[in-house]
C-alpha cells in the first residue's frame, strides 16, 4: 500500500513522557510533569461539581453545532454565533484550517521555531512551508512579509510565541495587516492569552472587525486547565467560519467536553487565580535565573525557555531522573535550553534546587 508520498518522511507528533512512564523507568514515587504547559492547580471546581449531568446521555451523539457553549462563548466575546467554530483541541482548528485552504502550489508562512502543528499539517496537505526564523525569539513580521506571494494562503502569528513565549504588539500586528494580502489568511493562535500581563498585547477580537482576513484561535486547555476533554475554539468573520465548516467532522467535540467548557467559563476568578499565582511563580523562577546567569526569553504565558551553559538533552535528563519532566531545548529548535512549564509553588522552590545543583556540579568539571 502507498500513502501520500509526504506521509512517508513525517513522523509522528512525540509528546512528553507521561507521569506514568518516568515512575516505571526511574523507580521515583513523586513526578512533577512541566513539559506540555498544563495547568498545575487543575481546573475550576465548578467542572467537577457539575460534569456529572454531562453523563446522564452517553448513548446520545453531541450537538455538533456545539448550540449551548457557543451561545454562551458568543454573548462573553460579543461576536455573533455564526463567528465561532469549535474543536477537538485547537489543534483541531489548525487541522481544518490547513484542509480548507491548503493543497499543492500553495505556500503558508510561518516562524520557525513555532507551535509544530502549523507546519505538520500543511505538509500534509502537499504545500510549501516557508519558515521564517525568530528574531530573539520573536516573530520578524517584515521577513514574513516578504515571504508572501500570490500563492500563499496562510500565514501563522502564534503569539505568544510557543516555545519562547514572547509576543507581537498591537503596533505591530496592525503595521503587519495593513501589509498582508486581504486574500491571504492570518491565524493569531492565542493559546496563552489568559496568561498576557503586557499591555502593548494586540486586542484581536476588538480589530477583528477591520481585518476579515483574520482567525483567533483559543483553547480551554492550558489556563481554563481542561487539557483532557480536548476542546478549543477559533472567531473570524462568519465567511471565515462557513468555508472552513465543510472540512470540520461532524462531531467533533464532546458532550463532557461541551460541559466542562461551559462550567469552565462561569469561573472566572478561577482564571484570575491562575494567572495572578502563574505571575508570582515565574517572577520567582526569573529572579532565579538572574541569580544563576541564566538568559531567558521574556514571556508572557505560563512557561519559559531557559537558555543554559549545557544542552538541553542533558539538563532534562538530570531532571528526570529527579522527578521533573521539561522539555529539552534540542527538541523544540533551540539547543542547549529547556522549555520549562511554570507549576506550583513548592514544585517550582524544589526544582531551582535541583536545577542549581546540577549547574553547580558542572561548573566544577
Ligand atoms: C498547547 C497549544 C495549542 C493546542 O492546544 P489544544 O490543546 O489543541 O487546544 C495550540 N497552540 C499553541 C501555541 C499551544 O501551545
Amino acid at each position: 500500500m502507498k500513502t501520500k508520498q509526504i506521509v512517508t518522511n513525517l513522523s509522528p507528533y512525540v509528546p512528553g513522557k507521561t507521569i506514568e512512564e518516568v515512575k516505571e523507568a526511574f523507580g521515583l514515587e513523586r513526578i512533577v510533569k512541566l513539559a506540555s504547559n498544563e495547568n498545575p492547580f487543575g481546573c475550576s471546581s465548578y467542572v467537577k461539581k457539575g460534569l456529572q449531568d454531562a453523563l446522564d446521555n452517553l448513548e446520545l451523539y453531541p450537538d455538533g453545532y456545539a448550540r449551548e457553549i457557543r451561545q454562551k462563548l458568543s454573548k462573553r466575546l460579543q461576536v455573533k454565533e455564526e463567528q465561532l467554530m469549535f474543536g477537538n483541541g485547537s489543534d483541531e482548528i489548525m487541522l481544518i484550517i490547513c484542509r480548507a485552504f491548503l493543497e499543492q502550489g500553495t505556500n503558508t508562512v510561518m516562524a520557525t521555531p513555532t507551535f509544530p502543528q502549523y507546519k505538520h499539517n500543511a505538509l500534509i496537505e502537499g504545500a510549501e512551508v516557508r519558515e521564517v526564523p525568530l528574531v530573539d525569539g520573536t516573530h520578524d513580521l517584515q521577513a514574513m512579509l516578504n515571504q508572501i506571494d500570490e500563492n500563499t494562503r496562510v500565514v501563522w502569528i502564534c503569539n505568544p510565541n510557543n516555545p519562547t513565549g514572547t509576543i507581537i504588539t498591537q503596533q505591530q500586528l496592525d503595521h503587519f495587516m495593513q501589509q498582508c494580502p486581504e486574500d491571504v489568511l492570518v491565524v493569531m493562535d492565542e493559546a496563552y492569552y489568559e496568561y498576557v500581563t503586557d499591555m502593548e498585547f494586540p486586542d484581536s477580537l476588538k480589530a477583528l472587525p477591520s481585518y476579515r482576513n483574520m482567525i483567533i484561535t483559543r483553547t480551554f486547555s492550558k489556563a481554563y486547565g481542561l487539557a483532557a476533554l480536548r476542546i478549543g475554539y477559533a472567531i473570524a468573520h462568519e465567511s471565515i467560519i462557513k468555508s472552513l465548516e465543510p472540512c470540520r467532522e461532524p462531531f467533533n467535540t464532546s458532550v463532557i467536553a461541551h460541559r466542562a467548557a461551559m462550567l469552565a467559563l462561569d469561573d472566572e476568578a478561577f482564571i484570575k487565580e491562575t494567572s495572578k499565582q502563574t505571575e508570582q511563580i515565574k517572577q520567582a523562577v526569573i529572579a532565579f535565573c538572574e541569580r544563576q546567569g541564566l538568559r531567558y526569553f521574556p514571556t508572557q504565558t505560563n512557561f519559559i525557555l531557559i537558555h543554559l551553559p549545557i544542552t538541553g538533552d542533558e539538563m532534562a535528563e538530570y531532571l528526570l531522573r529527579n522527578g521533573f519532566i521539561v522539555r529539552s531545548g534540542e527538541a523544540i529548535g533551540i539547543p542547549n535550553s529547556i522549555r520549562l512549564t511554570i507549576g506550583n509553588k513548592q514544585d517550582m522552590e524544589e526544582f531551582m534546587q535541583v536545577m542549581e545543583q546540577k549547574l553547580l556540579e558542572d561548573s566544577h568539571v
